[in-house]
This record gives structure tokens, C-alpha cells and sequence, in this order.
């Protein structure tokens, strides 16, 4: 009964089962997320564990961040 609690408290800490990417995934995977997330789709959605990874990882996260303001100004510089 201990356990099942137990058992209980870590599903509840580590959230629903999903993949978890890995850097290279997530760096194959960043271009499309950025694309998704710039035409405001749900980027999360198609791409789960993104989100968690670029939380979690410093050196995606600073790609992110450099990728994404490189598409906002070349898709305002071309409309
Ligand atoms: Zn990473």
C-alpha cells in the first residue's frame, strides 16, 4: 500500500509518460519548431517534449533563442 502511494507521488513528479528529446533531436528538430511557433501553431503539440527540453538545456535554449529571432526578422523583412 506504501509502494502503490509511493509509486503514486513519482508519476505525479515526473508528468504524463512522453518522449524526452535528446540535444540531437532536438536540434533536427528546432528548425520546424520555430517555424510552427513564429506562424503561431501549436509548436508544443507537434513537437512534444520541445518545450521541457529547451527549458532544461542551456545550449538548445540559447539556439532557440538565436533561431527564432532570426525568423522574426526575415519574415518581416520579406512581407
Ligand atoms: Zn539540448
Amino acid at each position: 500500500m506504501i509502494h502503490r502511494e509511493h509509486d503514486k507521488v513519482l508519476r505525479a513528479l515526473l508528468g504524463p509518460a512522453g518522449p524526452e528529446l535528446s540535444c540531437e533531436e532536438c536540434f533536427e528538430h528546432l528548425d520546424r519548431y520555430v517555424e510552427l511557433e513564429v506562424g503561431g501553431a501549436d509548436a508544443d503539440e507537434a513537437i512534444p517534449g520541445m518545450r521541457a527540453h529547451l527549458q532544461g538545456c542551456p545550449a538548445c535554449h540559447e539556439d532557440h533563442a538565436s533561431l527564432r529571432s532570426f525568423v522574426l526578422s526575415e519574415g518581416s523583412d520579406s512581407r
